[in-house]
């Protein structure tokens, strides 16, 4: 990329580091920034940095947030006995946007995957046990329905179902594989309601 000035290059090669953006993408990406008013730069340029610094995991679900708990755990609306488990912050968003689930979350930043050397220790396993110290009447497994994704339901109702807490799958009807976040808002509800107890 010899033909563009350094600046513009180091600009092309941070935005080509991001998921899903091409070299082309980048440079399209580039261009535009360098076309958009210098106001409008700064703003986006504040945003990223702003959410670096500020944005931690919520002290009780461990979801992104800007504030030591999540607008949904500091809810008194919602039922902390019911706590539904995801993967990421996005299967969060997918399952709060259908607007019927009162119950709260945890979310583990990933799944227990033997083929990436991911295990049960590099998930967020350990603080959904110590939040089912307190009173909790069920946990829904709403991992997403990949190998990876049941290998970690399994591994979770092993754990918890000793401590007599019922512990609940969601329903299949999501596609194999398939990523709760692309997942239409009926189809989560009807997995929700026609959850199985393991
Ligand atoms: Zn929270």
């Amino acid at each position: 990329m010899d033909y563009y000035s350094n600046q513009i290059s180091k600009l092309i090669e941070e935005l080509s580091r991001l998921p899903g953006i091409g070299t082309k993408t980048a440079q399209r990406l580039a261009f535009h920034i360098i076309n958009m008013p210098e106001e409008q730069v700064k703003n986006l340029s504040n945003a990223i940095i702003d959410a670096k610094h500020n944005v931690r995991y919520c002290k009780e679900c461990l979801t992104l947030t800007d504030k030591e708990l999540c607008p949904i755990c500091a809810s008194p609306k919602r039922n902390k006995r019911q706590i539904m488990v995801v993967e990421n912050p996005r299967d969060l968003a997918a399952y709060e946007k259908t607007g019927k689930y009162e119950g709260v979350y945890h979310v583990l930043h990933g799944a227990i995957s033997p083929m990436l050397g991911i295990g049960p220790a590099d998930i967020k396993l350990k603080e959904l046990m110590m939040r089912l110290q307190g009173d909790v009447d069920e946990v829904i497994i709403a991992t997403n329905s990949s190998l990876e994704g049941e290998a970690t339901a399994m591994y979770i109702s092993k754990l918890i179902k000793p401590a007599g807490i019922k512990v609940s799958r969601i329903a299949s009807g999501i596609p194999v594989g398939g990523d709760l976040e692309y997942i239409d808002e009926v189809t989560l509800l009807r997995a929700l309601e026609g959850r199985v107890e393991l």
